[in-house]
């Protein structure tokens, strides 16, 4: 296995469990990959991905090695599963509860709009029940197959997602209100795509929300290290700050990684949980190269600035997820994909990792409180940005610019953020680059532009035999419990190939 995202982990969860030997490398010194954690003023704090959705994937995965996903991890369901703003005055939550979803809808943005909120969170449903078993859940992203396990009496189904038309459209055709058309257009950037170029068959993202997001007690790193603890409970063997810098074919078959410092240590099979360009770009060696097609630069997903702080923050009362839309959205996406840019004016997501839902004893520090009385919070602010960081260097007056910009935005919005504690912590997308090799900083993999696009995400099996792909850049795509159903695949495409060498 190369590499411990949460892919990696699963998939050498699984594998472990069905009796392979498995041996996991990883050039970071713990497991996560992009669910990694940071120290700030001395508090351990998320820097990767903050909303937990599909809770199902992973207790499947626990209850298939005898476990409970509960005995290890905590779950708390969050009754606000984000707040977004406008402007210092406009705001609306959504509920995990739909009815209260639409109330607020209405009294937002009136009675039609909460109607078309109605008939989107169907349609909605409608394409994750069409496309879960019979497109994410198949090893190979491919339209005959996905027809073959629709089967020709749901064809209708299938035309009825209107894969071919954008997202932006679609929402347009159950909401008049701009804002909210921008809100649940939004759910495209979860794929790290635009909602411009994206197929509507992604508003399947605003289903998996509306199905439940919980946090995760202690942090979302902390479902990689127990991921982690129970592929090692099962057998598996972590190898942490250790490059696999090789892949080697011999006979036509993978047989061989070589890892940093030269040890050339033998397989029979290997899972890569690494972004496939990485294969594409030579960072395994000549042999592989032809494992996977390459991501070229314009196919790439978003990649993103953040800043990790500790700070008090007043004026605006934030939620655990929080959403600050920018006025044009057109544009924002734009600078990012045509002009390669930060936006000028960027759509900024914080997330209050301290805070729960307001009606929870423990919902954490409130705006109420007078601003040098408010006790010090996490914050991890995010905005997207171009996957440009193989080619721009985005120095540091760039981001610090780029860091005066938000935080004034933020202020217009009502949010002041004051008496910092230690060192924020910034991540560009040339530092995205160099943690995930050969991204550029694209975040998702290659960007779900156009119909096509889903198709062409390598499957679980790559063009090498003996090499299999998971995570976020394979099929059936990023985000946590996808990338963990992408390392389910591989697993299963080992066991149906490998079964006579398992122990
Ligand atoms: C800022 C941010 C916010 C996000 N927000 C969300 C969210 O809220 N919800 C959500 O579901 N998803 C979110 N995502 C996406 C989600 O984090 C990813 O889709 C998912 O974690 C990817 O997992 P992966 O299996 O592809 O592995 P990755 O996380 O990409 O990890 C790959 C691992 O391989 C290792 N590796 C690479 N090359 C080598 C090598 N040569 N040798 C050894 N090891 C190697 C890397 O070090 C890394 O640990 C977010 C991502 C980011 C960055």
């Amino acid at each position: 296995m190369i590499g411990a995202g949460v892919a990696g982990l699963v998939a050498a969860m699984d594998l472990a469990r069905q009796g392979f030997d498995v041996t996991v490398f990883e050039r970071a010194a713990t497991p996560g990959g992009k669910m990694r954690e940071l120290q700030v003023a001395g508090r351990a704090m998320d820097a990767g991905p903050t909303v937990f959705t599909l809770r199902g994937v992973f207790e499947a995965l626990f209850a298939d090695a005898g476990e409970t996903l509960s005995d290890h991890i905590k779950l708390i369901p969050a009754n606000v599963l984000a707040r977004h703003a406008w402007n210092s005055h406009e705001h609306l939550d959504l509920f995990a509860d739909l009815k209260q979803s639409t109330d607020a809808i209405g009294t937002f943005a009136g009675s039609r709009e909460a109607q078309g909120f109605v008939r989107f969170a169907a349609q909605a449903r409608r394409v994750y029940s069409t496309l879960d078993a019979s497109f994410m859940r198949a090893s190979r992203p491919s339209t005959l197959e996905l027809v073959r396990r629709l089967g020709v009496g749901r064809l209708a189904d299938l035309w009825n997602i209107r894969p071919f038309v954008n997202l932006w459209r679609t929402t347009g055709q159950y909401f008049r209100d701009a804002r909210l058309r921008q809100l649940f257009a939004r759910y495209a950037t979860y794929c790290g795509s635009s909602p411009f170029h994206s197929p509507a068959t992604l508003m399947l993202v605003a289903h998996v929300e509306q199905a439940g997001v919980w946090y995760v007690e202690g942090g979302m790193h902390r479902l990689a290290v127990q991921l982690a603890a129970a592929a090692m409970r099962q057998g598996a063997r972590f190898r942490y700050a250790t490059e696999a810098t090789r892949i080697q074919v011999k006979n036509g078959r993978v047989n061989a990684v070589q890892v940093a410092g030269g040890d050339l240590v033998e397989f029979d099979a290997v899972v890569c949980n690494s972004d496939t360009n990485a294969l594409a770009a030579g960072l395994f060696g000549h042999d592989v190269v032809g494992g996977a097609d390459a991501t070229p630069p314009a196919s790439r997903s978003l990649s993103a600035v953040t800043w990790n702080l500790v700070a008090r923050t007043s004026g605006f009362e934030l939620a655990h997820h929080s959403v600050f839309f920018s006025a044009d959205y057109e544009a924002e996406f734009d600078d990012i994909f045509r002009r390669h840019r930060v936006p000028a004016a960027p759509t900024i997501y914080v997330c209050a990792q301290d805070r729960r839902d307001p009606d929870r004893a423990d919902h954490g520090p409130t705006a109420s409180s007078p601003a040098d009385a408010a006790p010090m919070e996490r914050l991890l602010c995010l905005v997207n940005a171009p996957p440009t960081g193989d080619s721009h260097l985005f120095p540091r007056t760039e981001i610090d610019a780029c860091e005066t910009r938000v935080f004034e935005s933020l202020a217009k919005f009502g949010l002041m953020v004051h008496g910092r504690a230690g060192a924020t912590v910034t991540t560009t997308p040339a530092d995205f680059n160099r943690l995930f090799p050969a991204t550029g900083g694209a975040l998702y993999g290659p960007a779900s532009h156009g119909w096509r696009a889903s198709f062409k995400r390598p499957g679980s099996r790559s063009k090498i035999r003996g090499l299999y792909l998971a995570g976020g850049s394979a099929h059936p795509g990023p985000g946590v419990p996808m990338a963990a159903t992408s390392g389910r695949l591989a697993a299963a495409c080992i066991q149906a190939d490998y079964a006579s060498i398992a122990r």
